[in-house]
């Protein structure tokens, strides 16, 4: 391959390289939302809870027909815990832990973004690198 070509093909790769950085930088101002937002948060998830009661006459000591209630659970100082939701709150708590599953999700996707801009940088500034 001659001098040429080989530096066309590192110009197209660092063309496409800092396209990528571009479209990263996109996606950080995404992310960014979602950290300035204002609404509030909760850990834990909300899920219906199967039990048995206890009472040995009651219908669910056989193990068919178990009880059902809403909760939420959560881990506090690493323990796991959990509280029965009232119907009323059902929803509002869905939502509150879901935004702060996104929230989280957002954080971890916020590490990868930053660990790909820092390899793309790192390979723009060998490209550009020029020995004294
Ligand atoms: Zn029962």
């Amino acid at each position: 391959m001659s001098i040429k070509t080989d530096s066309v093909a590192a110009a197209d790769r660092d063309s496409r390289l800092r396209q990528a950085l571009g479209h990263l930088r996109r996606e950080l101002t995404l992310l960014g939302k979602v950290f300035v937002a204002r609404e509030p948060i909760m850990r834990g998830s909300v899920y219906e809870l199967h039990t048995k009661c206890g009472k040995p006459s009651c219908r669910c000591a056989e193990g068919a027909e178990l009880h059902s209630c809403m909760v939420i659970s959560w881990t506090a100082r690493g323990r796991k815990r959990l509280r029965s939701i009232p119907k009323e709150q059902q929803a509002e708590l869905v939502a509150l832990t879901q935004r702060y599953r996104r929230f989280r999700k957002a954080r971890a996707r916020l590490l990868e973004v930053h660990a790909k801009m820092l390899a793309i940088i790192d390979k723009l500034e060998a490209a550009r690198r020029k020995e004294p």
